[in-house]
């Protein structure tokens, strides 16, 4: 017997009807449930007219609304605060609970709780599944019953305590309540341009929706067993793409982890490379529910008395690295990608972030914000870690001395410079051996590519063995 008359499913970062945790339990629990998306305008503010992300979610949005209808329903689709939309649409559908799946970032929480405290005023229910993650808050412990700080043993406690029922998909079986059409008032739905946005000139370069997150998926599962292999190099095809979908729940991760798992006990190294990934996720997930301090300061409290450069040189430093006009090439690269599409590769985020950090000594969290403003997959939980990763100050991050030389990098990564190429075309006429430290090409081999090093493109804005002196120092200061 469903417990409840009338429900509200608030679809969020869970855009998808398939295998969708939050809204299996909404039906079960109510006879007829109603479906919302809100715009969030406390989020929206923040964001410049042309994001690709709100249009991504916008073309998402309508497939899900086709694919409710067709299932007999249909959404709601609000532009306003979510705190207030969504007690206030409780009331207008008399609904007796509202359904989430569950979020992990502070502003989220806050926001939830208000929710809930409003909700409750009015005797109504606040409902939080677990959806994004497969082990979330504290169900994946140390012995001490604390929170791991270590990803390999967070990951294998993941690992032993994994079932095959933590990844079966959810599905919709009777007994079950309907889904509802939105009541007459409420079918009208803002456009982007209503909402204040608009289609970017280059949109985000994956298909939408749940039906675009299959294909990547299935573009990548005959890849899986080599990912190990190819997934440093950011010129191959060697990683997912996923990630754009798993921010915005277009895929379920138990899908991903009921590929890469039994492909994993099959013995693919591919495969359980890549469930490692997943898990990293999760991680990340867990570490801001448990340590929210993260999100503004360093993991380790001992690394923010650390003294980053500030002032009008460091606002030039850092307006170079975002602009992709540092004079290493790699670095460049990975910005202008990052710039014209929302993505960057893996091990171009790392070797981007140590640059900033670790050659120009510019503090994370402005890496950190610059990343969540341009990424197509900005997470909160993800992108933190990545930089407190990189900056050493996070937990299980790569030790201060382990700085990396983006020219190695390049040479190892972007061998042949495929990647350089692309998105740095002044350097393209450079031969492989030149391109990735152009200031130490023959001077005849800069003529004959066409290049004027400080005009046609910059000279390094620092040196980096210089660089590397520099942050060891400022680095060295906390050894104990
Ligand atoms: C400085 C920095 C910032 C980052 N910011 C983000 C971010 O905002 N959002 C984000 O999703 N990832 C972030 N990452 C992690 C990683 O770079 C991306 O998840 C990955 O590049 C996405 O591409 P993909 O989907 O092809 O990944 P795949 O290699 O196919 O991996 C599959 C999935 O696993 C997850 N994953 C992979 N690596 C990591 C990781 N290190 N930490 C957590 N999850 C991971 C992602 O959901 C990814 O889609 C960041 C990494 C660094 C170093």
């Amino acid at each position: 017997m469903p417990k409840f008359e009338r429900g509200l499913m608030w679809f969020r970062r869970d855009l998808r009807l398939e295998d969708n945790a939050t809204l299996v339990q909404a039906l079960r629990e109510c006879r007829r449930l109603f479906c919302v998306f809100v715009f969030d305008t406390d989020i929206l503010s923040t964001l410049p007219a042309d994001d690709r992300r709100v249009a991504f979610i916008d073309d998402c949005i309508t497939e899900l609304d086709a694919e409710l209808r067709a299932a007999g329903g249909g959404l709601i689709v609000r532009h306003e605060a979510a705190h207030k939309a969504i007690p206030d649409l409780a009331r207008s559908l008399n609904a007796d609970a509202v359904f989430a799946g569950r979020d992990y970032e502070p502003e989220a929480k806050s926001r939830d709780q208000r929710v809930a405290a409003a909700l409750k005023l009015e005797q109504r229910h606040f409902l939080q599944c677990k959806d994004q993650a497969i082990f979330e808050m504290d169900e994946i412990l140390n012995g001490q019953g604390e929170p791991y700080k270590v990803f390999t043993a967070y990951k294998n406690a993941w690992l032993k305590a994994l079932r095959p029922t933590h990844i079966e998909p959810f599905i919709n079986q009777p007994p079950s309540g309907t889904l509802a059409p939105p009541p007459a008032q409420l079918t009208q739905r803002p456009s982007l341009n209503d909402i204040g946005f608009g289609h970017p000139a280059h949109p985000i370069p994956v298909a939408t929706g749940s039906r675009g997150a299959q294909g990547l998926l299935a573009d990548f599962l005959p890849r899986m067993d080599l990912y190990h292999e190819r997934r440093d190099f950011p010129a191959v095809k060697g990683p997912s793409y996923l990630s754009v979908h798993l921010r915005f729940g277009t895929i379920s991760i138990r899908a991903l982890a009921r590929e890469a798992y039994p492909a994993m006990q099959a013995g693919s190294v591919g495969a359980a490379t890549w469930l490692s990934e997943l898990i990293w996720r999760d991680f990340y997930f867990m570490i801001l529910h448990h340590f929210p301090h993260v999100a503004g300061q360093a993991f380790r409290p001992e690394y923010d008395s650390i003294s980053w450069e500030c002032g009008p040189e460091a606002d030039k430093l850092f307006r170079a690295w975002c602009d992709g006009i540092t004079g290493y090439p790699i670095v460049d690269a990975a910005m202008r990608q990052l710039n014209q599409t929302g993505y960057m590769h893996n091990r171009l985020r790392m070797v981007v972030a140590s640059f900033l950090t670790k050659d120009l000594g510019i503090d994370w969290r402005r890496g950190e914000q610059y990343f969540a403003r341009q990424l197509n997959d900005f997470d909160l939980s993800a992108n933190n870690g990545g930089w407190q990763w990189a900056a050493s100050t996070g937990c299980d991050a790569q030790p201060y001395f382990r700085i990396f030389n983006p020219i190695t990098q390049s040479r190892k990564f972007d061998a042949q410079g495929h990647v350089i190429r692309r998105y740095v075309p002044e350097l393209a006429a450079l031969s492989s051996k030149d391109i990735h430290a152009p200031w130490l090409a023959q001077p005849t081999a800069l003529v004959h590519a066409g290049i004027t090093l400080g005009v046609s493109y910059p000279m390094p804005i620092v040196d980096h063995g210089c660089a590397r002196k520099v942050t060891l120092a400022r680095y060295g200061i906390l050894k104990d």
